[in-house]
């Protein structure tokens, strides 16, 4: 599908399926966010472990260059191995090498069905071994699978009151997940074989499938309100960290170990793409402290985060880019045959500097 770069996500996705086609990129600013965008943020969002990251999802681009010529790369190949792939470079460049002007979309066929589920699990290590099985087990159908802690369920009635729990807020960790497809295959039957699987390894100590469309929108309404009842509590720490999958538990368990130590009057909560490795440790310091106080708390929980981060070679932006807020952060570490190697690509394509400078200039 071609589109043009000021359109919205979410029409995008609608005129795909209009036609029968999936667009699967989808995130909470669906509704407002633009393609050019999401190409120049390489957005991700919650069917990444099924389907990739938008860099996955572009087959080609036009771009007007810093110079001003027109870089007409819109093609809609899906196989063309002709030297180096140029639109990656413009990929999650956030702005600095040209203005994208239309992308060029890969769609999948619209799945048909869906099945969802909130499954109770003892510990973010369990959530791992669960997210392992259903690879195995579901194969490709899975399509999202998130981690939520306890405390999820809380914020989430802060920000929509008329939330009704599904399960007992008295596990240790929670995974929502979906199963979708189309064709020939019953995905309510495999969500249920699976969850029937997991519950014989005692990995899943209890759940909820979703019955309806309705139902499986109310799960979701957990995940995406747990975000608004955060912003409620006022400034904050907000992460988009990735660690090797493997590491993912024992990162997030030092972290928040080092945090509860130094910062015990603060919230940490930890969510998100399991599968990813991505995870946003956030810490919401007490509803009535001053804003001086809060940049002191964030400026400290920040640097506790990233130095654990570190010792688990992870990265400090899974998802949402570098911008403005991480530029210092990324630029303290970034290794100089790196740096290096950015300024050559910047400094070729755009001489003058005339694009958002970005984190090297
Ligand atoms: C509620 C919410 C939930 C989100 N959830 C997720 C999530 O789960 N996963 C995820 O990955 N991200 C998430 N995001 C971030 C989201 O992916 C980005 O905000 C979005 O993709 C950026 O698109 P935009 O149209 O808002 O771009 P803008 O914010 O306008 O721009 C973003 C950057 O891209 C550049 N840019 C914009 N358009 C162009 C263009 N045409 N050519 C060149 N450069 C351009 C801008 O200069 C800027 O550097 C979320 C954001 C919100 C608000």
């Amino acid at each position: 599908m071609v589109v043009e770069a000021g359109c919205i996500l979410s029409a995008a996705k609608e005129r795909a399926a209009e036609d029968g086609m999936f667009f699967p990129l989808a995130l909470g600013a669906q509704g407002s966010c633009q393609i050019g965008g999401n190409v120049s943020t390489n957005a991700g969002g919650i069917n990444v472990l099924r389907y990739g990251m938008t860099r996955d999802l572009v087959l080609g681009l036009e771009v007007v260059l810093p110079d001003g010529k027109i870089w007409d790369g819109l093609s809609t190949l899906r196989k063309d191995n002709r030297g180096i792939d140029l639109k990656q470079l413009f990929v999650g460049s956030e702005g600095t090498l040209g203005i994208v002007t239309a992308a060029s979309l890969k769609l999948n066929p619209l799945p048909a069905q869906r099945a969802t589920a909130l499954v109770a699990v003892a510990s973010l290590d369990d959530a791992v071994a669960l997210y392992r099985l259903a690879r195995r087990e579901c194969c490709d159908l899975m399509s999202a699978f998130e981690f939520m802690p306890p405390t999820a369920f809380a914020l989430a009635q802060a920000a929509m009151p008329d939330l009704v729990m599904p399960l007992s807020n008295e596990y240790q960790a929670y995974v929502l997940m979906e199963i979708s497809g189309s064709g020939l295959i019953d995905v309510a039957d495999l969500m249920q074989r699976f969850l029937e699987l997991g519950l014989e390894r005692s990995l899943v100590l209890d759940g909820v499938v979703a019955a309806s469309e309705s139902q499986a929108r109310m799960l979701w309404n957990f995940r995406e309100a747990m975000v608004e009842g955060q912003v409620k509590r006022g400034r904050h720490l907000r992460t988009d960290v990735s660690v090797p999958l493997s590491n993912l538990a024992a990162f997030v368990r030092e972290a928040e170990l080092q945090l509860a130590a130094e910062l015990p009057e603060c919230l940490a909560i930890s969510y998100g793409h399991v599968g990813d490795g991505n995870v946003h440790l956030n810490v919401l310091p007490p509803v009535q402290t001053s804003e001086a106080e809060r940049h002191a708390i964030i400026k400290r929980a920040k640097s506790i985060v990233n130095g654990v981060l570190a010792d688990y070679r992870g990265s400090i932006s899974a998802e949402h880019g570098i911008g403005r807020e991480k530029m210092e952060e990324f630029r303290a570490a970034l290794p100089p045959v790196q740096a290096a190697m950015l300024a050559a690509v910047k400094a070729a394509l755009d001489p003058e500097g005339r694009m958002n400078p970005g984190v090297l200039f």
